[in-house]
């Protein structure tokens, strides 16, 4: 079976606001025909929603092929409605199901399963693989056990130390959220992140994370160590697009005996951040003393210009940028233009994910002002990040081959 999914609910509601659910319901009756037209004897077309058809064939391998090709590349081409021709984004899922009463309901769920997969990964089609499901019930043990995940003490912060150029002195220390799953062990940030941001979980998170974070820099403070280092917790567009994140922040500021310019928040940018609504957000951020650093610059946007109107003092650039330049004099002249300009604006500017001696030096060469990656440590754990901060190599003898990397780590 094939599910030809031509428009997806918003395009459909798109276009119902643009055209008149009338006319979109003409279209799709004309695009019907079209399809039909492309099939042979053997398959048939059936309307199972809106901008949705299923294709029943029992053609198989290479016949099968060509026919997902001729429907592609009919939906691909722009369709004419009335005086007007509409671009799709369609998405094709293919399934194979035997012709059992039960199987029916199961297949147009996998067909469907397909079709958000080829959407997700940009493709214009997708066969079903089980792997899609496993992959789905594996999103939802996530997103059911994260409630309790804070309340069963599962969450746990590691610190990745963030060195000071000029003073050659670990300054401060960013905040990596860990989640030690009972069954499924240590699930990466990267996973249930972005999983958290579309619910409100999210918030309990972020506010979870910096009170945690607070706590060991109190913990830290309690030590002699030559430097009050600051802690850089990261907080997600989601966040800052919540009325009551500032009241929550000074609510749990409050609870910790620690200058607020001991923290400093992470953002990453997106288009929205120059929204006035979110702005509002960062200059009361900026305003409390809390220092605001731009996370992951160089992938997404980068757009340094917009960036002007915006209260960062640190931009974060991203190793995608940083990585290439051993070896590379294009990407090395790309980030000395990032450099040049970053600075000429009044930014401080972070190179992060180092990894090796070779670009370690680089970035320093090229004048960064911090510089963050495994190269100079691993995220520690705090008893790690106590014993590190307590001894801390030296810039000089970080540069030295034999020595790269430190101390006890941990990830
Ligand atoms: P990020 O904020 O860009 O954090 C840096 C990530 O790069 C961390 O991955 C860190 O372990 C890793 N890293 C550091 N140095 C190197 C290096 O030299 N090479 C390589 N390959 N990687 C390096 P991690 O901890 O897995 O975090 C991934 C992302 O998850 C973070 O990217 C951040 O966007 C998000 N994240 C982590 N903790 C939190 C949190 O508490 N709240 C929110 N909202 N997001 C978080
Ligand atoms: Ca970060
Ligand atoms: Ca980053």
């Amino acid at each position: 079976m094939l599910l030809v999914e031509a428009m997806d609910h918003g395009a459909v509601r798109d276009a119902a606001r643009a055209i008149g659910i009338a006319r979109v319901e003409d279209f799709l009756k004309n695009l019907a025909l079209t399809l039909q037209r492309l099939l042979r004897e053997g398959s048939e077309l059936y309307f199972v929603g809106v901008g949705r058809f299923a294709v029943l064939t029992a053609l198989k391998g290479p016949e099968l092929g060509r026919l997902v090709d001729l429907l592609d590349q009919a939906l691909t081409q722009p369709v004419a409605s009335g005086n007007l021709f509409v671009e799709l984004e369609a998405a094709i899922g293919v399934v194979q199901f035997t012709l059992m009463p039960e199987e029916a309901q199961e297949a147009l769920r996998k067909a469907m399963t397909a079709v958000h997969q080829a959407r997700a990964a940009g493709r214009s089609r997708m066969v079903y693989e089980q792997e899609f499901d496993v992959r789905h019930q594996r999103a939802f043990a996530i997103l059911r056990d994260l409630p309790n995940a804070i309340a069963n003490d599962e969450l746990y912060l590691v610190f990745q130390p963030k060195l000071r150029v000029s003073s050659g002195v670990f300054e401060g220390v960013e905040a990596l959220l860990r989640w030690n799953h009972p069954q499924l062990g240590n699930i990466p940030p990267g996973v249930f992140i972005p999983l958290a941001e579309n619910t409100t979980l999210i918030h309990d998170i972020t506010n979870w994370v910096i009170d945690a974070a607070l706590r060991e820099l109190v913990a830290l403070s309690s030590r002699d160590l030559s430097i009050a280092v600051a802690v850089a917790v990261n907080v997600s567009a989601r966040n800052l697009e919540r009325p009551d994140f500032i009241a929550d922040l000074e609510r749990i500021l409050a609870r910790h005996p620690v200058m607020p310019d001991r923290l400093h928040i992470e953002c990453t940018e997106y288009s929205r951040l120059t929204d006035p609504a979110i702005m509002e957000v960062l200059l009361k951020i900026r305003a409390l003393g809390i220092q605001l650093s731009l996370d992951d610059f160089g992938i997404g946007y980068s757009n340094l210009t917009c960036l002007e109107k915006l209260p960062f003092q640190l931009i974060k650039i991203d190793q995608s940028l940083v990585i290439p330049i051993a070896g590379n004099p294009r990407a090395r002249r790309l980030l000395e233009g990032v450099v040049a300009l970053g600075h000429g604006m009044g930014f401080r500017l972070l190179a992060e994910g180092v990894e090796t001696q070779e670009v370690f030096r680089q970035v320093i060469d090229l004048g960064f002002d911090h510089v963050q990656g495994y190269y100079l440590s691993r995220p520690l754990s705090p008893e790690a990040l106590i014993r590190f901060l307590e001894n801390p190599p030296s810039i000089d003898n970080v540069v030295q081959p034999t020595s790269g990397g430190s101390g006890a780590q941990t990830d």
